[in-house]
């Protein structure tokens, strides 16, 4: 059978077993459209409480990510210990998150140049650019004006308190990898904190199976207000951007995830991709990867992936790696050079895609915490801000939807670089994972 035959069937499988958050993303799309072709009084207060739906679900989910994040890292450089074996499969998961960084970089490169997105497009970007997202985009400029090293400095908690405060993921991620590698060298006298943590991770775990249970309603109500506010006309006047974009998308879902997990692992995608569907839906309603989080951890620990690999690449894949947001930053910037006919060199294609790699793993697992940084790979090609203010409007208009569609990749690579890992270190119940029949409900 063709493999994405095979993995078309695998999301079928993820989808029978959760048809309930499936049908809320479809009646979402059907609400949104609805609501999006009448516009009155009445349809103004549903699309209030379809927000207000959504917005209590992301919130809930949120909530759980800090503790969860902390207790599970604990937890997962503690139990490994042995600072070898952890230095050997740390390394390796940096090597895996780059390589499918890197590819799919590559991929947005290699569509943009050939299929030319942005040819003509000036003429599109000054009609509809929104005096609103022009607004919010310049704010998001200003506050990007600074040198990646200093982005780099920032990321260095000065205050862990403050950085917990205010969600400072990357902060958080930092002191806690150090905090934990000294627990692990001190011995058993670290283990009063570590039962602590573990009955944190537990206890988060059974809040995270709670909040599932309005996972449906909560998708519904995210893609019904997200499709309410642009309608679908949106992607026939920036058509060739969209489908460039997604053409990239699927490629590196349906080619790339499976060939990586056949060149580094006995893994099959079919079985991974059955065995996340739960967080892949989540991931798409919510448009968050942190906010997915908890799920992804309960579906790979309840369907195969140790706890031990689980619980450490996952929370970092979701704070470093953004494969789908990469691809996306790279088409967006060749899309507006080509708007804007900038003679790219070899060069400059290089450094766009080097500059999309780094802001793409400075950026929040938040719905819209990519695109913003794309302000760092345009001032790195010397762009003036009117420029960037017109262009990244359009770029900006659609971006809820698009932002939905890449949170899918974000959150699906994580997974597969865990379960490549699991792979390697013989860390995967391969009895479970590949018998989706067995699989324990999430919600
Ligand atoms: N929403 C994305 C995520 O959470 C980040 C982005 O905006 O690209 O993975």
């Amino acid at each position: 059978m063709k493999l994405h035959m095979q993995i078309l069937i695998a999301l079928g499988l993820g989808i029978k077993r959760n048809w309930h958050i499936f049908f809320g993303i479809i009646a979402g799309v059907l609400v949104g459209l609805f609501l999006y072709s009448h516009t009155s009084g009445a349809s103004g207060a549903i699309l209030n409480l379809l927000n207000f739906i959504g917005q209590v679900f992301i919130r809930l989910i949120q909530m759980v990510v800090i503790p969860l994040v902390v207790s599970a890292i604990i937890i997962g450089i503690t139990s490994v210990g042995d600072n070898k074996q952890l230095g050997k499969f740390g390394a390796k998961m940096i090597i895996y998150y780059a390589i499918i960084t890197v590819i799919a970089v590559t991929i947005g490169t290699a569509f943009s140049l050939i299929f030319k997105p942005g040819s003509g497009a000036a003429h599109y970007i000054s009609q509809n650019a929104a005096t609103e997202v022009q607004a919010t985009v310049a704010t998001a400029l200003q506050q990007q004006q600074g040198k990646i090293l200093d982005l780099f400095l920032n990321f260095i908690p000065n205050n862990p308190i403050q950085a917990f405060a205010d969600g400072n993921m990357v902060s958080i991620i930092l002191f806690v990898v150090l905090f934990a590698l000294a627990l692990a060298k001190v011995g058993d006298v670290n283990r009063p904190i570590v039962s602590f943590f573990e009955s944190v991770f537990a206890a988060t775990m059974k809040v995270t199976d709670w909040i599932m249970i309005f996972a449906a309603p909560g998708v519904f109500a995210l893609t019904a207000s997200a499709i309410a506010s642009f309608g679908m006309d949106i992607f026939l006047t920036i058509g060739k951007y969209v489908l460039v974009l997604f053409a990239g998308f699927a490629v590196q879902m349906f080619i790339i995830y499976p060939l990586f997990l056949r060149c580094f692992s006995k893994v099959s995608a079919t079985m991974l991709f059955s065995a996340i569907a739960e967080a892949m839906m989540v991931a798409f309603g919510t448009a968050s990867s942190s906010a997915t989080l908890p799920l992804t951890i309960a579906c790979c620990e309840k369907r195969g992936i140790s706890h031990k690999i689980s619980s450490f690449v996952l929370p970092l894949g979701a704070t470093l790696n953004f494969d789908g947001t990469a691809l996306q930053l790279v088409v967006a910037t060749i899309f507006l050079a080509q708007a804007y006919h900038i003679h790219l060199t070899i060069s400059l294609i290089i450094a766009i895609g080097v500059l999309a790699i780094i802001a793409s793993s400075t950026c929040a697992g938040i719905p819209g915490g990519g695109i913003i940084t794309i302000s760092l790979i345009l001032n790195g090609m010397g762009l003036t801000p009117e420029q960037l203010v017109v262009g990244i409007a359009f770029i900006f208009a659609i971006d809820r939807i698009t932002d939905m569609v890449r949170t899918v990749l974000n959150v699906t690579s994580d997974a597969v670089v865990a379960a490549t890992i699991a792979d390697n270190e013989n860390e995967i119940n391969y009895d479970l994972l590949n018998n989706p029949q067995s699989y324990e409900e999430i919600a």
